[in-house]
């Protein structure tokens, strides 16, 4: 498959982003422009302008836009000296910066880190020109007109470099499609984003919270989004044990030396918090929990016969990120892994590659995410940079390969995607809009062993090292709560509701029998409650509703008279009355199975 940075889709983006830059410097000369990349959906642009932006404005672009593109204006490569570049941005403080660092090198025209030599090179349409290294379209008349959009989201501004120290900028959105057509449906997913978002849904069903007093980027799950996360968690536990792996628990903070023997401290130091000192020793929250399960595996010897060991841990982790890039929780500073490492020997990589793709694949598909592609990272043969020998890199990259084929699994094999370490397996998952999230990263790991020194004792009766195999199907719990939240829409399967059943009592006389089936669905380990409040009915079915409850048991005199419950779902369909224990049993059964519907199959 085409890689997106290689696609005419990319070329478009970028240059439309381009136009963008230059409609609105037209109507603002004195703006500072500072970067304007593609991005997965369309693409945006950061300004520095001397007032906010209102809707005319944006509208007033987007029509310069149309004109720029309909005048047929080519794009115009350039390779110029530092100094050159300079003159050409003379005035636009963003761009001189961002020259100072192409410059010195190992940054690219984004200030991004990049690996070798940069020509610093500028694109030019009509009296516009960037700081560029393209690729853009030839001419902006291979822009379709008819399928640009630009736009604000929330946050509509971007701290210059993320740094919330520095400017605080104005971030325009757009997207450019090929097609009217495309566009239309774009923009309707993105109506339906909106109306899923899990930072508004989060807080509307009561899930979790972010509080600037207790840290930017770290998240309090309340009652309800623990409930979730439990249920999610207690499905993964299982799943690993009938797979074969032991858990174990492993502390929030290791000493320093831990994390220079594994090379994560200083290598990741910019993405840690720093070290913090007790009794002239040094500690670092934990960054990862590799090392710790390293030295679990070294406190024992292993023979080949023990092997595979696979070793499990929710582990929670703390990484740095910069205070403008954290969002939700997708982008946050503590978050729990779903972590496990397999100690393997080289023999065995292909059986257990099998087993964790396999384990991914239930798993994503008891949730509902069965449409998941397979990217094969391998090393760049043109790289230097990898650990370990190359012949056996090939063996575990052919293992890796042989594995998707034997699962059917729909992959494609990408060059220069491995770790330095090791090559790797992503799982990217669609999720019910089509977007395309990574998730369940698999990655081979020959460093790691080598630097603990770890072994085992082969048939030979001599000395190996073993294999480590790093898996993480969610990856971060809190980002894939956020991912389950917007792919449901809040309306989870019963198993993953917070409050499986509401009971609504229809007048006071009715509470007590309301309380006794309460009782009953939460001796079989189900979750209910009573709403005893005053509301009336209609309003009490409502509130359910709104909370996303997947099931509501109104109780009146006849439904006492029959030992029964009236069933509604939450989408609004009536199921009538219903024998209350044919009601426990069939929801027992559903939560058990984990089922995505509501009702059992119809058989
Ligand atoms: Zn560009
Ligand atoms: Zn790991």
């Amino acid at each position: 498959m085409e890689r997106y940075q290689d696609s005419k889709l990319y070329r478009i983006r970028h240059s439309a982003a381009h136009v963008m830059a230059q409609a609105v410097l037209e109507k603002f000369p004195d703006a500072g422009i500072a970067i304007g990349p593609p991005i997965e959906d369309g693409f945006y642009y950061d300004f520095d302008l001397p007032r906010p932006l209102t809707a005319e404005d944006l509208q007033a672009i987007e029509k310069r836009m149309r004109e720029i593109i309909a005048e047929g204006h080519e794009f115009k490569r350039t390779e110029v000296s530092a100094d050159a570049a300079r003159k050409v941005f003379a005035g636009q403080k963003y761009k001189q910066e961002l020259i100072d660092g192409l410059e010195q090198g190992g940054r690219d025209e984004y200030g991004n880190p990049v690996e070798g030599p940069v020509t610093i090179t500028t694109y030019r349409q009509d009296k516009f020109e960037d700081l560029c290294r393209g690729p853009h379209v030839a001419n902006t008349r291979e822009i379709n007109p008819a399928a640009i959009s630009i736009t604000f989201r929330e946050p509509a501004g971007a701290y210059w470099r993320g740094d919330e120290k520095r400017e605080m900028l104005t971030r325009i959105y757009g997207t450019a499609w090929e097609t009217a057509e495309q566009l239309e449906e774009y923009l309707n997913l993105l109506e339906e984003a909106k109306k899923r978002d899990h930072r508004v849904l989060g807080q509307k069903l009561n899930l979790f919270l972010i509080d600037p007093l207790v840290g930017k980027g770290l998240v309090l799950w309340k009652p309800k989004g623990a409930l979730v996360r439990e249920a999610l968690t207690d499905f993964m536990r299982e799943a690993q044990r009938e797979a074969g792996y032991w858990p174990v628990v492993t502390p929030n903070i290791g000493n320093i030396e831990l994390y220079k023997t594994s090379g994560h401290y200083p290598y990741y130091k910019d993405s840690q918090f720093p070290p913090v000192e007790v009794d002239e020793e040094q500690f670092l929250i934990k960054p990862m929990n590799c090392p710790h399960h390293c030295m679990i595996y070294k406190s024992e010897m292993h023979s080949y016969r023990d092997l595979p060991l696979r070793l499990a841990e929710f582990g929670t982790v703390y990484r740095y990120e910069k205070s403008g890039e954290l969002s939700g929780l997708t982008r946050v500073r503590g978050f729990t892994q779903d972590d496990a490492h397999l100690f393997v020997t080289p023999e065995q990589l292909l059986e257990e590659f099998i087993g964790v793709a396999d384990l991914i694949k239930r798993v994503f598909g008891t949730l509902g995410m069965a449409d998941f592609r397979a990217r094969v990272g391998k090393r760049d043969p043109n790289s230097d940079k990898y650990v370990g020998d190359p012949a056996v890199w090939e063996v575990a990259t052919q293992a890796i390969i042989d594995a998707c084929q034997r699962m059917g699994l729909n992959y494609t094999v990408e060059e220069g995607e491995a770790a330095f370490y090791g090559p790797k397996l992503d799982f990217i998952v669609r999720d019910v809009l089509k977007r395309e999230w990574q998730l369940g990263t698999v990655q081979v790991d020959y460093n790691l062993p080598e630097r603990f020194e770890l072994e085992y004792i082969g048939q030979d009766g001599q000395p190996h090292r073993p294999v480590m195999i790093h898996r993480a199907p969610f990856g971060s719990l809190e980002r894939f709560m956020g991912i389950l939240i917007e792919h449901f829409a809040g309306a989870f399967p019963a198993w993953l509701s917070p409050v499986q059943v509401m009971l609504i009592p229809v007048a006071d006389r009715h509470v007590a029998y309301a309380q006794e089936v309460v009782r009953k669905l939460k001796a079989r380990g189900l979750r209910a409650e009573v709403d005893d409040s005053t509301n009336r009915m209609g309003n009490k079915i409502r509130l359910a509703q709104e909370q996303k409850v997947p099931y509501m048991l109104v109780v009146g005199d006849r439904d006492i008279e029959a030992g029964a419950v009236s069933v509604r779902l939450r989408t609004g369909e009536d199921l009538g009355a219903m024998a209350v224990d044919s009601f426990v049993d069939m929801l027992e059964g559903l939560v058990k199975a984990r089922s995505l519907s509501l009702l059992p199959d119809k058989a």
